[in-house]
């Protein structure tokens, strides 16, 4: 990997377990709430509020919170996500930065200009990489994004696969009576592309506040309609959020992460940093803990330290969609990050 620099360390990482005993090893970067498409269960057409640029967290800021995550606790893992990491400017160099930590770094973009960036996030040591894509059919991709860019997001796949990243996985959130229909042609997409196509069941973090149980197709419906076609044998899955299943002819994979109607909390090993600082223990969590004011207050590493163990400290079982006590995040999906 050119220009990244091995980070030397004589600290010993701690295991950061939260109070049901699971080790925290992933760590989700949210590097901008800004975005270029407006998908309509994400955004409104119009009116977002942006975080204005001097409260967005910094390359540098990113770097040394990645660094105490990873030397101080032992994480092994980043996923930078956004609203849309590749609005960015000068993405590869974070990449750089934090492959250089020695850890695995992967990225979920909407992939509409990946022609252009795909291969120097690759020399900066990006690993994977997750396309989100809701439909294959022309006029419902504008409809569900408000942008006719479906040509460019299926170059931008074609690009990280030239470009070498691997696994290419495609992250498709399923709807009830929107795209509930091409569970099959997207299968047959990613056998016939060999990328990895991982269906999502809709959870309640839509920015219009329209989500109902109704308007989520259950993962056991997914994999029978696959099924139905293409025969399935079922893979073991760790610690990772997807089901993950191989196609029994040996064309590849498909998986589904099942949030809603077979939760994964029990395994969970992620926390999230939002792009102005805030830490958040889980994707639906209520509370956030502010990081800014130890990157930019003069707080130290043993700060962040205590401040991210204080923070884990309080996370809970899980996420309790459906149930009466469930609460909506005040934020939705962009401004968390995915
Ligand atoms: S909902 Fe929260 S606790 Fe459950 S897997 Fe996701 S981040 Fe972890």
């Amino acid at each position: 990997m050119a220009g990244s620099v091995a980070w030397v360390t004589d600290v010993t990482p701690e295991d950061l377990v939260d109070p049901f005993g699971r080790t925290v090893r992933d760590l989700r970067i949210s590097v901008t709430d800004r975005c270029n498409f407006r998908c309509a269960y994400c955004m409104p057409a119009e009116g977002m509020k942006w975080v204005p640029r001097e409260d967005i967290l910094t390359f540098e800021e990113i770097e040394r919170f990645a660094r105490v995550c990873v030397d101080r606790f032992g994480f092994d893992g980043i996923r930078l996500t956004g609203g849309e990491p590749l609005v960015r400017a000068h993405l590869p160099r974070l990449v750089e930065r934090l492959a250089g930590l020695g850890v695995d770094v992967s990225l979920t973009t909407n992939g509409a200009t990946l022609r252009r960036h795909a291969q120097d996030l690759a020399d900066a040591g990006l690993a994977r990489i997750n396309i989100s894509i809701d439909s294959l059919q022309r006029d419902r991709f504008l409809e569900l994004t408000r942008r006719d860019e479906l040509d460019n997001v299926l170059d931008g796949i074609d690009a990280a696969i030239d470009a070498g990243l691997a696994p290419v996985k495609l992250n498709v959130v399923m709807m009830r009576g929107i795209n509930d229909d091409e569970a099959v042609d997207f299968a047959t997409f990613g056998r016939e592309r060999g990328v990895t196509v991982r269906f999502i069941e809709f959870m309640p973090l839509d920015a219009t506040g329209e989500w109902t149980k109704a308007t989520v197709v259950p993962a056991e419906e997914i994999v029978s309609a696959i099924e139905a076609v293409y025969p399935l044998v079922a893979l073991t899955r760790g610690t990772e959020p997807a089901e993950r299943f191989r196609f029994a002819d040996g064309k590849g994979e498909v998986g589904v992460i099942a949030s809603v109607t077979r939760p994964f909390c029990g395994d969970c090993d992620r926390v999230r940093i939002t792009a102005e600082g805030s830490f958040r223990t889980c994707l639906f969590a209520i509370d956030e803990f502010d990081m800014l004011r130890h990157l930019r207050g003069g707080g130290s590493d043993d700060d962040l330290v205590d401040a991210i163990s204080a923070a884990v400290g309080t996370k809970w079982a899980g996420h309790s969609i459906g149930q009466v006590n469930f609460i909506r995040p005040a934020k939705s999906m962009s401004q968390i990050g995915g």
